[in-house]
């Protein structure tokens, strides 16, 4: 499966490391907590003010708002294929309001999307949100991008500005930010239709499971991590991330000891998927045997935490897991249960070969307790987000959980 690993490291530096090495993974937005009052009164505005238009006018077409259109100079970048591809998908994508975690929804995020210069030498650009076009522009300025698949944008009083190193390597440029701010944005990802230098094309598809993935970030955890507040634990802290890998990778016999682990996993969930409750409550059993044993092999294995102090294989991964996993969760596993992807497109994913693996084996073990829960979700993402410990609120412990329950039941 595609998924833009090799670019998801960046220099880093931060007080939360994630910053650094966070992969085309974070940003930062407004949480729901932090409600942007600002934005939704912006659109809300731009409604009534036609609704007002048409009855007044008594015209036959009302009944929506205009859709905006380009600049002129613009219709022919955002006419190319690839532009009208990614827009088709990240409309489709991104206006069901079914809850991905408490308080969010695929709704919730705002996308800005780069369809490269102008017949003039600005940036075409356009707005998202929701699952419509709010509106497009012609920016003098190329916008400031973190890897060559995305870049984030906040405005000036992102929960009050919290001096975050983040937030400045972030900062876009002047005309972008008077544009953002005027349409009430408080926080966007920016991605460019067209990734220069990238050694494939990327599907339609690929390219919005990114932009949700990190509109998780930027929305539900980037508040957290960067601003003391939102819905997500309060313990959480990236440690190195590029240590992790060595949990599965330490040596050749652990290497092959975490692919038979992996593997059963990807089979628990094609167990919950085919409605086997009696196989996924025997395969869910020895996915947790063979994720103790191999904890217990890596005793001698260590990743550095965010203050330099030493955790376990099993908190590190526990960490990175609800990090990543959660965010590949709220993309590709939200994006399959509305018909966005296929099942064979989720299973070859989760079967994907990368070195961290955390997003991977973090978005199953959520998918496994949702295919299990499913009326529980937002009890149990609640459960995670007011846990006291990694222990207790790691997306492991939440399907162990799950399994009791849902095999202490008879099947049939
Ligand atoms: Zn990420």
């Amino acid at each position: 499966m595609i998924h833009p690993q090799p670019l998801r490291t960046l220099p880093t530096s931060t007080r939360h490391p994630v910053s650094a090495t966070h992969d085309p993974t974070f940003a930062f937005g407004p949480t729901e907590l932090a409600s942007p009052d600002r934005r939704v009164n912006m659109v809300g505005m731009s409604d009534r003010w036609w609704f007002g238009t048409c009855v007044v006018l008594a015209a036959a077409a009302c009944g929506a708002p205009p859709e905006p259109v380009p600049p002129v100079e613009c219709q022919t970048a955002w006419a190319e294929e690839e532009a009208r591809a990614f827009v088709e998908a990240l409309v489709s994508g991104t206006q069901s309001d079914r809850t991905v975690w408490p308080g969010y929804t695929l709704r919730d995020g705002s996308y800005v999307l780069d369809a490269g210069p102008s017949e003039t030498g600005g940036a075409c650009v356009g707005l998202w949100r929701a699952g419509r076009a709010i509106a497009f522009a012609s920016l003098a300025d190329a916008p400031t991008l973190l890897t060559p698949l995305y870049g984030y944008y906040f405005n000036a009083e992102w929960h009050g500005a919290p001096d975050e190193p983040m937030l400045a390597r972030a900062v876009q440029p002047p005309s972008w930010r008077t544009w953002l701010e005027g349409l009430g944005v408080e926080s966007a990802i920016v991605m460019p239709v067209t990734v220069s230098g990238f050694p494939i094309a990327l599907p339609a598809f690929v390219k919005v499971q990114l932009a949700v993935h990190e509109g998780f970030h930027v929305v539900v955890q980037a508040p957290r991590w960067y601003a003391a507040t939102g819905a997500w634990p309060e313990w959480d802290r990236q440690p190195d991330r590029a240590g992790v890998r060595a949990c599965y990778a330490a040596s050749e016999g652990i290497k092959s000891i975490f692919a038979a682990e992996r593997a059963t996993l990807v089979q628990l969930v094609n167990h919950l998927l085919d409605r086997d409750s009696a196989r996924a409550c025997s395969t869910g059993a020895v996915f947790m045997m063979e994720r103790t044993n191999r904890h217990a092999m890596l005793d001698g294995v260590h990743v550095a935490r965010h203050d330099g102090t030493l955790a376990s294989c099993s908190e590190a991964e526990a960490i990175m897991e609800l990090e990543e996993g959660t965010a590949d969760y709220a993309s590709w596993t939200v994006l399959f249960d509305l018909g966005q992807t296929t099942r064979d497109r989720l299973i070859r994913r989760y079967e994907a070969q990368q070195d961290d693996m955390y997003y991977l084996t973090g978005a199953m073990q959520l998918h496994a307790t949702q295919l299990m829960a499913p009326d529980r979700m937002e009890e149990i993402s609640r459960s995670i987000i007011e846990s006291r410990s990694v222990d207790d609120g790691s997306l492991t412990a939440t399907l162990d959980r799950t399994l009791t329950s849902y095999c202490a039941v008879p099947p049939g």
